[in-house]
């Protein structure tokens, strides 16, 4: 999607500081923070919201999730809060998917 920020940042045409990168998913910072702190997990393809997937986009889904897992282990945040906003009614502002992850430590 041409029009998507997070498409960009994917492509890297807009700069972000990943934090860990793979074939399906990045993370990086909420420009915004939250909370101490508070990452964004998006996937590579564009996909609009949870409300938007198709069959076989679970897998993704799943991998983002064991993604943020394994990297606030290596940062030593064994507690967190997984959220993700669907909807404009229910909080989306951004239409690629996105989990974010939002600890009070930092
Ligand atoms: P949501 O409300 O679930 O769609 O969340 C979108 C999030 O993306 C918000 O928390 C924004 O602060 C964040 N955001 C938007 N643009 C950027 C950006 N360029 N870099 C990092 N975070 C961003
Ligand atoms: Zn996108």
């Amino acid at each position: 999607m041409t029009d998507c920020i997070f498409c960009k940042i994917v492509a890297k045409e807009i700069p972000a500081e990943f934090l860990y990168e793979d074939g399906v998913c990045v993370v990086f910072r909420d420009i915004r923070p939250k909370m101490a702190t508070h990452l964004l997990i998006i996937s590579k393809k564009h996909i609009h919201s949870i409300a938007e997937m198709e069959e076989g986009d679970e897998k993704i889904v799943g991998h983002m999730v064991r993604a943020g897992k394994i990297l606030l282990a290596k940062m030593g945040l064994s507690g967190y809060i997984i959220q993700i906003n669907v909807g404009k009614d229910g909080g989306q502002e951004v239409f690629h998917l996105h989990i974010h992850l939002l600890s009070k430590l930092s």
